[in-house]
């Protein structure tokens, strides 16, 4: 028996992310009162609490800021792989969390520069990860 990895299940909420992803775009929502992105998708802006949101294209662009390197994992994920939160250029703080893949785990550093590219995980589904730029 193969134990296969579980999927994103794309909602109202997240939609639009996902769909992004299967254009190979990355695409956050984007406050249309103050220009704020939000992520992780949510209803309603943080900066200013404005609910005019919409999908924006972004980048892709960022640096590591911080990472785990995950050694032990359901038998569905080859290991050791790398965990990452990647602070994105578009806005300070605007973090996404993914993999850090194409570099040694030994190899990854904080402030490292990366680029978003997309692993395709079935007809649906792009998920997206990063690699140094
Ligand atoms: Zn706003």
């Amino acid at each position: 028996m193969t134990l296969k990895r579980p999927l994103p299940l794309p909602d109202d909420q997240t939609r639009g992310f996902w769909e992004g992803c299967g254009d190979r775009e990355l695409r956050l929502l984007c406050c249309e009162d103050c220009g704020t992105y939000i992520h992780q998708p949510a209803p309603m802006c943080h900066a200013c609490n404005s609910t005019r949101l919409d999908w924006k294209r972004v980048s892709g662009d960022g640096a590591l800021y911080t990472w785990v390197v995950v050694h032990q994992a359901p038998p569905a994920y080859e290991t050791p792989y790398v965990v990452g939160w990647i602070e994105l250029a578009e806005q300070p703080g605007l973090r996404i969390l993914s993999n850090v893949v194409g570099c040694p785990p030994a190899k990854v550093q904080a402030g490292m520069r990366l680029r978003v590219d997309f692993q395709v995980l079935n007809d649906e589904i792009n998920l997206p990860v990063f690699r140094p730029a």
